[in-house]
């Protein structure tokens, strides 16, 4: 069920062209931990103001924040997350490998298997009934399941005792809603409003992998969206819709997500409604992005932990109630990894040649046009286009080589249009503009440029 191409060849791809390298690659690395380099970290940059631009930006409703990462651990006790944030663990007694036990179940079948939910008997069960061996050592004999905490424990200040404790966030989410008395107070915004937010979270993962689907450090893109309970608008729908659109707008192929509804015993207790987007990664589909309808539990848990007031104050009626709130929450790093999986192609070229095409959307290609000038000797001219091009897009300008191996390197990193400035460029301003997927090109006045690329994009 999975892609064309296979992770071990877009991971090459993306490590070769240097959009994300090995992290602490010159002392062996550390494990699952992995450093954008400068085409990656545009692109991720590319990604999040795009996402600022279409969830905050343009929406009338919305807001912005940054909170910080650490917080008071009470929060995490408010949320559920101490004590409850957990995954189930299991080890080979014989090769001593260490599993997810609802990620063995899932992967040792072509069924699309949901265990989130299950309780460890039925987990055992299972792998009972089913014989789910080791997958390293294809034994049978297993301990018992285990929960371990994903969040991770810090200390703060001097002390290293149970007193300084704080925790690494394993969400932004939280962030958003201890800060929603103040938010609102100082925006004075109506309900419905929505608060985002982008940053970093860490989940002490017991099975990273797959590149950078799942790590320990990640970034997320959050929205919390505040409502009346009785508004009859149906928020949920349109969020729904704005998911959709915004990955279209990503130029994502729609055979490549779908949309599923969590069952019953998959809900959190607290949610009345959760969507997952799913991407279909080469190892499978996986989750991208989930929406779900958290009704008001966040607030309510804040409130009663903290002894402070977080009702809403409806401006209609006088009436004081706790607002309910639907969440889209997508990873920053799996949107990523969906894009390069997306657009990463191996094409024959007439010549019998054959050339790697990444083709991203230009609104988050790193390099959206590649200035070149046809020979060396003609850089001093080829350099003006790239100053004006340059106030406007991410240019890059480059000399060195010949004409055909710069197009292939371009076309490997993603970068919609090469422009080539040659001989004739001197006298009828003109230069050649190369398109990335269909290769063909054409002529335009220098002048004409600037506004060319804006209405292409
Ligand atoms: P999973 O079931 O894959 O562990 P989750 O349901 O725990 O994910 P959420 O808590 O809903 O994930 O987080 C929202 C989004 O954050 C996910 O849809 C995913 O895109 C991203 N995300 C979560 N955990 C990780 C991780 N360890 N590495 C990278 N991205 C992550």
């Amino acid at each position: 069920m999975g892609q064309k191409y296979t992770m071990e060849e877009i991971v090459t791809a993306a490590k070769v062209s240097g959009f994300i390298y090995q992290g602490s690659e010159i002392y062996g690395g550390l494990a699952n931990s992995w450093d954008y380099g400068p085409l990656g970290s545009q692109m991720k940059k590319n990604i999040k103001d795009l996402w600022w631009k279409n969830f905050i930006q343009m929406n009338p409703n919305n807001l912005g924040l940054d909170s910080s990462i650490l917080m008071n651990p009470k929060v995490w006790e408010a949320s559920g997350h101490v004590g409850g944030f957990s995954d189930p663990l299991i080890d080979c007694k014989e090769c001593k490998q260490r599993f997810r036990v609802d990620k063995l179940i899932e992967e040792s079948t072509d069924e699309d298997l949901v265990v989130d939910g299950w309780d460890s008997k039925q987990m055992i069960k299972y792998l009972e009934d089913h014989n789910i061996v080791c997958p390293v050592c294809k034994n049978f004999n297993y301990t018992g399941i285990r929960q371990f905490d994903l969040m991770f424990k810090t200390n703060m200040g001097v002390l290293e005792d149970e007193s300084s404790n704080v925790y690494l966030r394993p969400e932004n989410a939280q962030g958003i809603f201890v800060n929603f008395k103040n938010i609102q107070r100082t925006s004075r915004k109506k309900l419905p409003f929505g608060v985002g937010q982008i940053g970093k979270s860490f989940r002490n993962e017991i099975t990273p992998g797959n590149f950078i689907f799942r790590t320990r450090e990640f970034e997320q893109m959050e929205l919390e969206f505040f409502i009346n309970p009785n508004d009859p608008k149906d928020w949920f729908g349109f969020w729904q819709e704005e998911i959709n659109k915004f990955l279209i707008e990503l130029g994502i192929d729609q055979n490549n997500f779908r949309v599923r509804k969590h069952s019953d015993q998959e809900l959190a207790h607290y949610a009345s409604q959760t969507i997952d987007y799913e991407f279909k990664f080469p190892f499978g589909w996986g989750e991208l992005w989930g929406l779900a309808n958290r009704g008001n539990y966040d607030l309510k848990q804040h409130q009663d932990h903290s002894n402070e007031d977080l009702t809403y104050r409806d401006p209609q009626d006088n009436s004081r109630y706790l607002p309910h709130v639907i969440e889209p929450s997508v990873g920053v790093d799996r949107l990523f990894l969906s894009l390069l999986v997306n657009g990463y192609h191996k094409e024959e070229l007439e010549d019998g040649q054959f050339r790697e095409v990444l083709k991203l959307s230009p609104k988050v290609a790193p390099i959206t046009i590649a200035v070149l000038p046809l020979v060396k000797k003609l850089s001093d001219k080829a350099l003006e286009v790239f100053k004006l091009l340059s106030l406007e897009f991410n240019v890059e300008f480059d000399f060195a080589g010949k004409i055909g191996k710069r197009y292939r390197r371009y076309d490997a990193i993603g970068t919609p249009w090469c422009l080539t400035f040659d001989y004739d460029s001197l006298d009828d301003k003109s230069v050649t503009i190369r398109d990335r997927d269909s290769m063909e090109q054409k002529r335009i006045e220098i002048d004409k440029l600037v506004n060319y690329f804006k209405d292409l994009i």
